[in-house]
């Protein structure tokens, strides 16, 4: 069975809550006509996702958390948990964005926990990898890849496997409007699928690989053209809803 392409948008820290409703019903509008062909999410701020989740309430839109502690409650200030994000209304949750790695400490291992905390609340992971430049270009993409993928996945078996979201994303792309090329992409991608295939045999040919790194309405029917490429993670484009719409639309 093909694999439904799947395109989510992350907010990130942008938009208050009154913009973040505006976005989501304009969102809501334009995106009315591709019910069963695309499966969208977006993740706005946590101080968003509840009036986001009510106003895209019965649409084709879904919403997802950006991250989540692995604890259920406790000290942890400034933290949100799974069942917390579970229960503002998001369907998915982003774990190990790369500004989450960079700026916020996580690790593969940390990642892992959150991924596990996250299924046990009933969230559905994205899981974020990806090398930076530095990594790239010591020809390492490919071995660190594999360890942030085997180290996000430890421990989770292939029933619950198929229902994940990978989105490879290398960081020299992210925000930086440099774009990996298709054919860069398509290789990471192929071997993220390999790795899966070792984890969870078959179960890898169900679960999408979405592509991250300034997707624009320009480059995405490009990218998404990739037999492993299953959707996009969007970042700065997703804050206009006509570029996020366009993106969505991509494939045609
Ligand atoms: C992201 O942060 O996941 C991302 C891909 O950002 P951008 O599209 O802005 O590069």
């Amino acid at each position: 069975m093909p694999r439904k392409t799947f395109v989510a948008g992350n907010w990130k820290m942008h938009k208050t809550t009154a913009e973040s409703v505006a976005l989501a019903r304009e969102l809501r509008q334009l995106l009315a006509q591709v019910r069963d062909r695309v499966q969208i999410a977006v993740a706005p701020p946590f101080t968003s996702l509840h009036p986001v989740a009510q106003a895209l309430e019965g649409s084709n839109l879904e919403v997802a958390g950006q991250t989540c502690h692995f604890e259920v409650q406790g000290a942890f200030t400034g933290e949100v948990s799974a069942p917390m994000v579970r229960e503002a209304g998001a369907r998915h949750v982003i774990l190990g964005h790369s500004e989450r790695r960079q700026f916020f400490g996580e690790t593969d291992e940390t990642v892992n926990k959150r991924v596990h905390a996250a299924l046990k609340a009933g969230l559905l992971p994205i899981v974020c990898v990806g090398e930076t430049l530095q990594e790239r270009e010591g020809n390492r993409t490919l071995e660190v890849v594999s360890r942030q993928v085997k180290g996000a996945l430890a421990g989770i078996g292939a029933d619950v496997g198929k229902t994940f979201t990978l989105a490879y994303e290398p960081v020299w792309a992210i925000g930086t409007g440099k774009t990996a090329t298709s054919r860069q992409a398509q290789e990471v991608h192929a071997h993220v699928r390999s790795l899966l295939k070792e984890l969870w045999g078959a179960a890898a040919d169900e679960v999408r690989i979405q592509y991250g790194g300034s997707v624009k309405p320009d480059n995405a029917a490009e990218l998404l053209s990739q037999p492993d490429i299953d959707g996009a993670l969007v970042g700065g484009a997703s804050l206009k809803a006509a570029d996020f719409a366009a993106i969505v639309k991509a494939k045609g």
